[in-house]
């Protein structure tokens, strides 16, 4: 019998095909004409028609002017006559800029913005009356031009990071955290979905902070609300029926409450998690916020919940000033943590990075020496961890097939960074099949397996 599994159910939302109607009314000054245009403008060359009728249009913008009262008044008449006829109201312009005059007015308005910010309109509007991909028009396919094969796919979801690692420079490079709108982040990935891909592997600089830096904002998607926020975000993707990857996880308290997702199917049991070190004194240089012990309950915690949970990490060997004795403190934790994959870089003195002042800098073998004995500590480990799988059935996802089987990756195999499953038995299959194997046999990284 083939081990095939049915494919992931396509998205059980279909398309709509008459191109979706914006209705407009502005008013105020010529300042407030040209940011109409500047919308307007916007919405066209994204496909948008613009309605003259508040019954022929999807949603209506309304730009306002807040300069004298009549003015105030006129703008928010207009507004509840939109409302009115139409239910469905964006408020943009310089009654938007003073304070909560139009929602304590009009509690039904979608969004409202200031005035100059035809991206914050375009993103309002995008989450509540999505675009309409042409094939026959658009220059691009509607998921984008991508350069992963066509069955998995990065998501990512902000972009920056809050904090300061004193051997980062990301954050002098590329700012703050900034997260991106959970409505727009759903329509991208139903947009993969709907061109093939069957995994989405959300990234980031620091995914747990997800949505910290708009304070949890309620998003939109598909008219429902949805909460700026990694679980809201975990769950909705779960409804993809793909499989969704976590990367970039730190172990904060508030990733405690994925796993009952992952229990659920609805995530992969899967974690990427930078630990960086164990010692306490070096993790404090680093300026790390997690402590080891901590880190140890943690992840004893999460698997309780979920008892297949891979583990993946990345740490930092040689970093200034570490002894021997901080070192081997990273071997016992690796001992104990027992973790999946493990990925490790002698410390780098990177231009810019802060660490680089600090007294004890080791010499370059040295930091290479330590990666090499951390790698080889962590090869039985993971091998031990492979070994108790012989023999079990699991799912995977084809990644390439030839004549002599096909290679494929389970739930604990990130693409490029982790372990494979070569299936011997695998040559009728399709690259993007999900199948049933039974696992025949492994070595340090990869699983060797039989169709079930
Ligand atoms: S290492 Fe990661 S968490 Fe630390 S500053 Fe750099 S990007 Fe942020």
């Amino acid at each position: 019998m083939s081990g095939r599994v049915p494919a992931a159910a396509p998205s059980k939302r279909t398309k709509k095909t008459k191109p979706p109607t914006v209705g407009f009314v502005s008013l105020g000054c010529p300042k407030a004409t040209v940011d109409a245009e500047h919308i307007l403008t916007r919405l066209r060359a994204e496909g948008y028609e613009i309605s003259g009728t508040y019954a022929g249009a999807d949603l209506v913008v309304v730009n306002t002017c807040g300069f004298i009262d009549a003015a105030v008044a006129e703008s928010l008449d207009a507004i509840g006559e939109a409302l009115a006829e139409n239910g469905k109201v964006i408020v943009t312009g310089c009654l938007g800029a003073k304070g909560d005059i139009v929602r304590e007015t009009h509690p039904k308005v979608l969004a409202v913005t200031g005035p100059h910010a035809a991206q914050e309109v375009m993103e309002a509007v995008h989450a509540h009356l999505p675009p309409l991909h042409d094939p026959f028009v658009d220059l691009v396919p509607e998921q984008g031009i991508r350069l992963t094969p066509q069955h998995y796919a990065y998501l990512k979801i902000s972009e920056g990071c809050n904090h300061r690692c004193s051997f980062c420079i990301i954050p002098a490079l590329r700012g703050d955290l900034v997260s991106r709108p959970v409505g727009e982040i759903m329509q991208e990935a139903e947009a993969l979905v709907r061109s093939g891909v069957k995994e989405l592997l959300v990234i980031s600089q620091d995914t747990s902070a997800y949505g910290v830096d708009v304070k949890y904002r309620t998003g939109f998607w598909e008219g429902r609300p949805l909460k700026t926020r990694l679980y809201d975000l975990c769950k909705a993707l779960g409804e993809l029926d793909v499989w969704v990857r976590l990367h970039y996880v730190y172990p904060y308290p508030n990733v405690d409450d994925l796993l009952p997702l992952m229990a659920e199917g609805k995530v992969l049991p899967y974690l990427d998690a930078p630990f960086q070190h164990a010692s306490s004194r070096i993790l404090k240089l680093m300026k790390r916020p997690a402590s080891a012990e901590k880190v140890l309950e943690r992840i004893a915690a999460w698997r309780q919940v979920v008892p297949d949970l891979a583990i993946r990490s990345t740490f930092i060997t040689g970093f200034p000033g570490e002894t021997e004795a901080e070192f081997n403190e990273l071997l016992d934790f690796l001992d104990e943590a027992q973790l999946d994959r493990v990925g490790a870089f002698a410390y780098s003195p990177v231009e810019g990075a802060a660490a680089n002042e600090l007294p004890g800098a080791l010499p370059e073998e040295v930091r290479e020496e330590r990666r090499m004995r951390l790698m080889q500590h962590q090869e039985d480990i993971s091998t031990q961890r492979l070994e108790a799988k012989i023999g079990r059935s699991i799912t995977v996802l084809v990644d390439d097939v030839d004549e002599e089987g096909a290679i494929a990756r389970s739930s604990a195999d990130a693409p490029e960074i982790d372990g494979l499953v070569y299936i011997t038995d695998g040559d009728d299959l399709e690259v993007g099949d999900f199948v049933q194997v039974t696992v025949t046999d492994c070595d340090v990284h990869d699983l060797y397996a039989k169709l079930a």
